[in-house]
C-alpha cells in the first residue's frame, strides 16, 4: 500500500494520516501479519495427543476470523499421526471461533455503557469493522459474554476486610413482552473500609441468582469469617431475605440515601409554599422549620418524633386552601403534603431499620451508599432506562447487567474496565446533606 499526502502544508486537515486512510493501513498489516502467522504456524508439527507420535498435513481448512482490524482469511493444517491415525489441529482454539477475544471485550465492554445501535455507530467509525457490526450482532455477542460472566468463579481476595458495606436498591425497567410492563431488577454494590468495591445487579427472576453474587461479590472483596458485614437496604423486603441467602444475616439498616431523597422533596415544596398573603408568610416559615426539624430528629435516631412535624404542620396547612398552583411547578402545598405523605409511610415501614445516624456517623461509620446517585441510578438507570422506548426482555436485561457490573468491577478481560476510585470517607456527602 502506498500513502502518498500533500507536499505543502497549507491546510491542518493535510497533516498526517486520514482516518481512513489508517483503517486502510491496518487492515493490510493486519492481513500479512496473519498470513505470516499462518505460514509459520503450518510448519510446525505437533506431537500427537494420543501417542505422542509425529504428525502429518491431512488437509487444510479455511477460518475467516473477525479482529480489532477487520476480517482475516487464515489457512490452516489440520494433522494426522503417522503411527496411530488420531487427528490433531495444532490449535487451541474451536474450528466455529469467528472472533478473536479482544475484539469480543471491546464489543461488550461499549455495549455495556452504551445503546447497541450507538456502540456499533462507534465501532465502524473508529475501526476498519465494517463486518459483523450491526446493533443486533453486538448485542448476541454481549449476551453471550454476559452468560460466560454470570457463570464465572469468584476470585478471593488475599487481603481480609475488617468491615464490609453492602447495600442494595431496586428499580423497573420497562419490558418488552406483552404480559408484563416492568422488569424489577435489582443492584449492589459492596464496599471495605480498605477501599474494595464490587457491584452487582440481576433482573428479578431471571436465570441469575443474586443471593450467589452477593456472595461472589463479599468474596472478592475479602469476607472471613471475622469480618464485620453490615447491610443497607432501601427497604424492599425481598432484598432481606436475599441478603440472609448470602449468608449476611444482621438485620440490615434502612440506608440514609433513600431517606435523604425523601427529606429533598419536602424541602422542595416546602421553599416553593407561596407568601401572597402575611398568613401564608408565617406559615412557610414555620413549615420550613418544621421540615429542618424533621430531618434533624430522623438524621439523629429520633424517628418517633416524626409525627409532632405532621401534627404541626397540618395545623397551618389550612392557610393554603386554593393556592394556585404555578404554570409548571405545580401547586406547592399539594406536592408537600404528598411528600410529606411518602416519608411517613417510609418511617413506618422503615421503623425497624431507622437507627441513630448521628451516631454512627460520629464513630466514622458508615450510613448508606456512598454513590451520591444511588447504585439503581449509576448501574441500571444511565443506561437502560434513559430512553423511554427502551424495552427490555427479561434474558437480555439481566445478561447484558452482568457485563455492565464486569465493566464497574473492572472483570471484563484484562486490562479492561474502570476500576473504582478507592473511597475515602465516603459518607461526607451524605452527612454534608444532614
Ligand atoms: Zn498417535
Amino acid at each position: 500500500m502506498e500513502l502518498d499526502r500533500h507536499r505543502d502544508l497549507g491546510e491542518i486537515g493535510d497533516l498526517g494520516l486520514t482516518l481512513s486512510e489508517a483503517k486502510q493501513l491496518l487492515v493490510r498489516v493486519q492481513q500479512e501479519l496473519v498470513a505470516a502467522q499462518a505460514r509459520d504456524h503450518a510448519v510446525l508439527r505437533p506431537e500427537c495427543p494420543s501417542c505422542s507420535g509425529g504428525c502429518q498435513v491431512k488437509d487444510w481448512q479455511h477460518h475467516a476470523v473477525a479482529t480489532l482490524f477487520g476480517v482475516v482469511a487464515v489457512r490452516l493444517p489440520r494433522f494426522r499421526c503417522i503411527r496411530c491415525g488420531h487427528n490433531a489441529t495444532g490449535v487451541g482454539w474451536q474450528s466455529h471461533c469467528r472472533s478473536t477475544p479482544e475484539l469480543d471485550q471491546l464489543r461488550a465492554h461499549l455495549s455495556a455503557l452504551m445503546p447497541f445501535r450507538v456502540a456499533a455507530g462507534v465501532l465502524s467509525h473508529l475501526l476498519p469493522v465494517a463486518a459483523g457490526m450491526s446493533p443486533e450482532t453486538l448485542r448476541s455477542h454481549t449476551l453471550k459474554i454476559g452468560e460466560r460472566l454470570r457463570a464465572a468463579p469468584a476470585i478471593n481476595q488475599a487481603v481480609a476486610a475488617s468491615r464490609i458495606t453492602v447495600t442494595t436498591d431496586s428499580t423497573f425497567i420497562r419490558s418488552r413482552d406483552d404480559g408484563e410492563r416492568q422488569l424489577e431488577v435489582r443492584v449492589g454494590n459492596v464496599e471495605t473500609v480498605e477501599g474494595g468495591r464490587q457491584v452487582f445487579g440481576a433482573v428479578a427472576r431471571s436465570d441469575t441468582d443474586i443471593a450467589v453474587l452477593i456472595r461472589r461479590s463479599l468474596d472478592a472483596v475479602g469476607r472471613t469469617a471475622s469480618s464485620t458485614v453490615t447491610a443497607f437496604t432501601d427497604g424492599c423486603a425481598g432484598l432481606q431475605a436475599t441478603l440472609a441467602d448470602a449468608g449476611v444475616t444482621k438485620q440490615p439498616i434502612a440506608d440514609w440515601f433513600h431517606i435523604a431523597m425523601r427529606l429533598q422533596h419536602a424541602k422542595l415544596a416546602a421553599s416553593g409554599l407561596s407568601t401572597d398573603a402575611p398568613d401564608r408568610m408565617a406559615a412557610k416559615t414555620a413549615i420550613v422549620a418544621e421540615v429542618e426539624r424533621l430531618h434533624w430528629r430522623i438524621w439523629n435516631g429520633k424517628a418517633k418524633d416524626a409525627q409532632i412535624t405532621f401534627d404541626r404542620i397540618r395545623k397551618v396547612m389550612h392557610v393554603y386552601k386554593g393556592e394556585r398552583g404555578h404554570r409548571t411547578r405545580g401547586v406547592a402545598s399539594r406536592k408537600l403534603w404528598h411528600a410529606l405523605h411518602e416519608i411517613d409511610s417510609y418511617l413506618r415501614g422503615q421503623s425497624a431499620r431507622l437507627v441513630n445516624y448521628a451516631e454512627r456517623y460520629r464513630a466514622g461509620l458508615r450510613v448508606g451508599t456512598s454513590v451520591t446517585e444511588g447504585t439503581a441510578n449509576f448501574l441500571v438507570n444511565r443506561r437502560m432506562n434513559k430512553s423511554q422506548q427502551m424495552r427490555w426482555s427479561r434474558r437480555g436485561a439481566d445478561l447484558l447487567l452482568q457485563v455492565r457490573c464486569a465493566v464497574y468491577n473492572g472483570a471484563l478481560g484484562s486490562g479492561f474496565g474502570q476500576r473504582f476510585e478507592p473511597l475515602g470517607h465516603s459518607g461526607a456527602e451524605l452527612a454534608l446533606a444532614a
